[in-house]
């Protein structure tokens, strides 16, 4: 059997030796962010995130290739082209850039991707936009980012294609003639199918989604809305086995289709905690809301957050249970997101004007029930709240999985906070056992919930997040990796070394790439 030079000795992978095959990425953004630093120079801005930091290992072993939008970018193709071949050698792996103009951004981005697919597959059907020129749009660039794909693979190459603005990118590769192994990961869940079947074009979303050799989802949740959606419009498919990896064939081929709950870099997270800056800054921030608890929200600025349904219940917290008042501070942090969406602005004036209502009804001298920021966190202050926060609600209406969730857990090293969690995040499947579940409807439920966590015994408070670390812990972002490449290589769809492999490179693992926006790539 051949080793790969960087497989350390008897550690243990699935892959098939022999054939090597390269992977290609492609996602809407690219994992960098080119700026324009005037008198033309240019910058390729870059540092660690999740998903790229994960996959970085597999792409720099074999020399692949990461595929994507790199932004607005007021650059000709072939000059943005040649700023990331000179960034190539340094990150190891190459980016390639598909180039939008404003229409296309308009249409494919804003419009059928977050305007149509974002809030109906969130089960938010009154916020879809049904328009003949975003699916138009939509096409046109999935076969955009077609084309950049054929002309930078090889036959061998497994390519994976990342979530919901480009499942179509598929029929395309096929059209052209592309027969390689094409893997899908959706990000966001699946929606139930009298959700799904509003959807002017589900017939050509979902033979695409079919079309894949092998398509990954968050949660059991939302294979099994898939899978009713297979039944329910097309013809008499066959579903074969359970268990992680299912398989369906049909007119359009044989598909698998699996879970795969993404997760987080447990132990980059929990020792940045432990950092002697991120302990100053959450000790600063304590002394600030002195014999009080802290009930924290971070989200980005979006609809599916549930964040009017969160102030409602912490309003009705405060009215049910007024022993809270003065003793338990809300800090909410809302993170600019899609501004140029009338719904995101609509949403940001309703909350301004819940937080305004709640802070005029209940402040006392000294105390302010609801601390609001609007703007983004860098990293360590972000961490410095969750390790300051004695309970993090995290209450979206419906979420792909939430990894807000994961990470305070992973942050929470005194291991005594208390997550309350709606059960429609993803992450509930993973978590419920250690949070307090809730539906974020139930204003009275979602009370009650605070004022539990609120008095929740040290003992018990332990005990729970003993059992959201270690399940954060172990299934984390690289284990996310290998099952996903595990369950290609089990179907023949090519062979790479699995991070299993590097794990004992990881501690001296360089980050390499960060994700700058917040948000699904
Ligand atoms: N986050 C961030 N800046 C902030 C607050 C949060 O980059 O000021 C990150 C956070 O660490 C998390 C991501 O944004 O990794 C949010 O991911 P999640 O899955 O919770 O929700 P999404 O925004 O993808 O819908």
């Amino acid at each position: 059997m051949k080793q790969n030079t960087m497989t350390p000795a008897g550690a243990i992978h699935a892959w098939n030796v022999g054939k090597q095959h390269k992977m290609v990425i492609v996602s809407n953004r690219l994992p960098v962010v080119v700026q324009d630093k005037g008198e033309g120079q240019w910058e390729v801005k870059s540092g660690s995130g999740g998903l790229v930091t994960a996959l970085a290992p597999v792409l720099r072993d074999r020399g692949g290739t990461w595929i994507g939008w790199p932004g607005h970018v007021d650059k000709d193709s072939q000059g943005v082209d040649d700023l990331l071949r000179k960034h190539d050698e340094e990150i190891g792996y190459s980016l390639r850039p598909v180039m939008l103009d404003d229409e296309e951004v308009e249409n494919y981005y804003k419009g059928f991707s977050n305007e149509t697919l974002w809030p109906l597959f969130h089960d938010l059907i009154d916020h879809s936009q049904f328009k003949p020129e975003y699916w138009d749009a939509y096409q046109r660039v999935n076969r955009k980012f077609a084309e950049v794909v054929k002309s930078n693979i090889e036959p061998e190459d497994f390519i994976w294609i990342h979530d919901y603005h480009l499942i179509s990118v598929i029929s395309y590769l096929r059209e052209m003639g592309v027969k390689n192994k094409v893997g899908f990961f959706l990000h966001i869940p699946f929606p139930p199918t009298d959700i799904y079947s509003r959807l002017p074009s589900r017939l050509e979303v979902l033979n695409a989604m079919l079309a894949y050799d092998l398509v990954g989802f968050q949660s059991a949740r939302d294979r099994r809305n898939f899978v009713q959606s297979v039944r329910s419009l097309k013809d008499k498919p066959k579903i074969k086995g359970k268990g992680q990896v299912i398989g369906i064939q049909g007119e359009m081929g044989k598909l698998k289709a699996g879970v795969f709950p993404i997760s987080i870099d447990y132990k980059e997270f929990n020792s940045a905690a432990q950092s002697a800056e991120v302990a100053q800054s959450s000790s600063v921030l304590r002394q600030l809301f002195p014999n009080q608890k802290i009930i924290l929200g971070v989200d980005r600025l979006d609809y599916t957050k549930g964040i009017p349904e969160r102030l409602r219940s912490f309003r009705e917290a405060l009215r049910r249970f007024p022993e809270l008042i003065g003793q338990l501070s809300m800090i909410q942090i809302l993170v600019p997101s899609r501004r140029d969406i009338h719904k995101y602005e609509d949403l940001k004036i309703e909350i301004e004007r819940m937080i305004a209502e709640i802070n005029g009804e209940f402040t006392r001298p000294g105390w302010l029930p609801i601390e609001y920021q609007f703007r983004s966190l860098d990293r360590k202050e972000l961490l410095a709240y969750y390790r300051v926060a004695d309970i993090m609600m995290v209450t979206p209406l419906k979420d792909g999985m939430n990894l807000v969730a994961k990470e305070y857990c992973a942050c929470n090293i005194e291991g005594n906070g208390v997550l309350i969690l709606s059960e429609f995040a993803g992450t509930a499947a993973q978590l419920k056992l250690g949070a307090i579940l809730v539906n974020p409807h139930d204003t009275v439920e979602c009370a009650e919930a605070i004022f539990m966590a609120f008095h929740m015994e040290e003992k018990d408070r332990k005990i729970k997040m003993q059992k959201l670390r270690r399940n954060v812990n172990r299934s984390d972002i690289f284990d996310w990796v290998d099952s996903f490449l595990k369950a290609a290589f089990s179907i023949g769809l090519g062979s790479f070394p699995l991070l299993a492999d590097y794990r004992p490179l990881k501690e001296g693992r360089e980050a390499v790439i960060r994700v700058e926006s917040t948000g699904t790539l």
